[in-house]
């Protein structure tokens, strides 16, 4: 990897402030998804190296959470500075170890730049409220304090943004924080740790451990059993997210859970079809349609069916598939073979159940590496088949055809996941019984891009609770004191 700056590529943990290998020596190897060529070797921890990360942010909370908000806030904006600064590197970091194209790893840098600026703002306004005393001779008011050691984990498809989204403001709010990066991808992770130790941030505030899928139990195993960590924040899949609610019940910890959605995407006859074609196309292939609030089943209604097909499918052609480096790819590596056999499995399930294959269907470039999907689109698409039932997390729009409102809201919340949905309607009523019926904590009405850091982003029923970004953000990382005086 040609780095501007190859101290950012660390293959240690960093721990109480000192960067060390796994106590027990072992390491994790880690590969392009492009071509598998090993990248570097990083630790594989265990139970030993993640009870040291707990000892080390338990002993910086007390002074931490003492330090004053506003100097929090420097800290917080002299990383932010300092990820804007190497954004070229972090981004070839990103798709050298994730795949996404350059173009993208940039826009994920920046993106997860935003929450570290959003929250250095948002540490200085945790305000408390002085409530009106119901009784004489009292002072009553409600503080906000830091909840105390948090545990982030995070997974391989946005490795800056996730984990940029959980430190930040456990920062901001007081908490010092030990983190466990998805096993493919830890090496934009220890970048940003390694920018966070130049900004500054005292020792044993921020701690990182990289571990195996193998060995992942047994150091997330010490974060649930240990009283002193107070918090759990977790990005990745619906069942080690109950995993995580269930084991961390014994201690009553706080729970953030961002797991797997199923969001549907329609288009309704009225909609703009360019407009909703357009929007697919950014909602769906961005990350190579590895993103959680991606449309995982597309609803189209019979009148414009045909003619939504038809453009959709010339677009999905055009995309260029290829290694992440190249210049001109849209679309890259998936990230690991396990990826490709459940698209590849879905996309045969959907055809031997009906479904016409109107573009894509198959692997691709396997010369450059045995890791490519060709986009697809598939219509006739049915309730009964996997892909509907299921998150894809690939380059697949299957299409179903809908007729009726009540119809297609009533199927599109069918499901036990509630992350994100779309819709294109240009009807304001129909806009808005629409946006309250569908069962989801997103919803985006003509638009296909909705992330901000300034929006609180999060799901209902199985896609988990908690939100992360906006005011919403910081609050997840607090608790509410209630403070009485009396003898006024
Ligand atoms: P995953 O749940 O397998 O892994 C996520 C993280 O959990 C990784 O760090 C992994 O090492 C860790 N992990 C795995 N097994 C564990 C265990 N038994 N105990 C504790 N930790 C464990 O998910 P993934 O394959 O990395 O990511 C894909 C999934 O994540 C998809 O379902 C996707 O929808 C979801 N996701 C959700 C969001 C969101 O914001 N809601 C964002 C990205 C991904």
């Amino acid at each position: 990897m040609n780095l501007q700056d190859a101290t950012l590529l660390r293959a240690d943990n960093f721990i109480a402030g000192r960067w060390m290998a796994a106590a027990s020596g072992q390491q994790l190897e880690v590969r392009n998804p492009a071509d598998n060529a090993l990248i570097v070797a990083v630790p594989d921890s265990a139970a030993a190296d993640a009870q040291a990360a707990v000892d080390a942010a338990q002993a910086a909370f007390p002074a931490w959470k003492a330090t004053p908000a506003r100097e929090r806030a420097q800290l917080l904006k002299r990383w932010h500075a300092l990820i804007i600064e190497h954004q070229q590197d972090l981004a070839l970091i990103i798709s050298t170890e994730q795949g996404k194209p350059l173009a993208e790893g940039r826009g994920e840098v920046l993106y997860a730049a935003s929450y570290v600026e959003w929250f250095a703002e948002e540490a200085t306004r945790a305000n408390g409220e002085l409530i009106p005393a119901p009784v004489r001779g009292r002072r009553m008011m409600a503080l906000k304090e830091p909840v105390g050691v948090v545990a982030a984990i995070t997974p391989w498809n946005f490795p800056a943004a996730m984990i940029a989204r959980k430190i930040a403001p456990a920062l901001a709010a007081g908490c010092t924080v030990v983190a466990k990066p998805a096993e493919d991808t830890p090496l934009t992770s220890l970048a940003l740790v390694h920018l966070a130790e130049l900004a500054g941030f005292p020792a044993g505030v921020l701690n990182i451990v990289s571990a195996s899928r193998e060995h992942t139990p047994a150091v997330v195993d010490v974060w649930l059993k240990d009283v002193r960590v107070r918090k759990i924040t977790f990005t990745g899949s619906t069942p080690v997210g109950k995993h995580l609610a269930r084991e961390s019940a014994t201690t009553l910890k706080k729970l953030s859970l961002e797991l797997g959605g199923n969001a549907p995407f329609i288009v309704f006859e009225d909609a703009d079809l360019d407009a909703a074609v357009e929007g697919l196309m950014v909602s769906k292939f961005r990350n190579g349609g590895q993103t959680c609030v991606c449309p995982n089943r597309v609803f189209v209604h019979d009148a414009v069916h045909d003619q939504f097909v038809e453009k959709l499918a010339s677009r999905v052609g055009a995309l260029k598939v290829g290694p992440a480096t190249r210049a001109d790819s849209q679309i890259g590596p998936m990230i690991n073979a396990r990826a490709v056999n459940k698209i590849m499995a879905h996309i045969d399930d959907a055809l031997s159940k009906g479904a016409q294959l109107v573009t894509g269907g198959r692997r691709l470039l396997q010369g450059e590496g045995p890791n490519y999907v060709a986009p697809t689109v598939l219509s006739s698409a049915t309730t009964a088949m996997l892909l509907a039932q299921e998150e894809t997390f690939g380059p697949v729009v299957p299409v179903f055809r809908f007729t009726g409102e009540d119809e297609v809201v009533r199927i599109a919340n069918d499901t036990p996941f509630g992350l994100a949905a779309y819709f294109y309607s240009r009807d304001i009523a129909r806009v808005w019984r629409v946006a309250d019926a569908l069962e989801t904590g997103i919803v985006g009405i003509n638009e296909g891009a909705l992330a901000s850091e300034a929006a609180p982003f999060g799901g209902v029923k199985e896609s988990g609770y908690g939100r992360e970004g906006s005011t919403h953000g910081l609050d997840d990382y607090m608790h509410t004191k209630y403070l009485c005086q009396g003898g006024l």
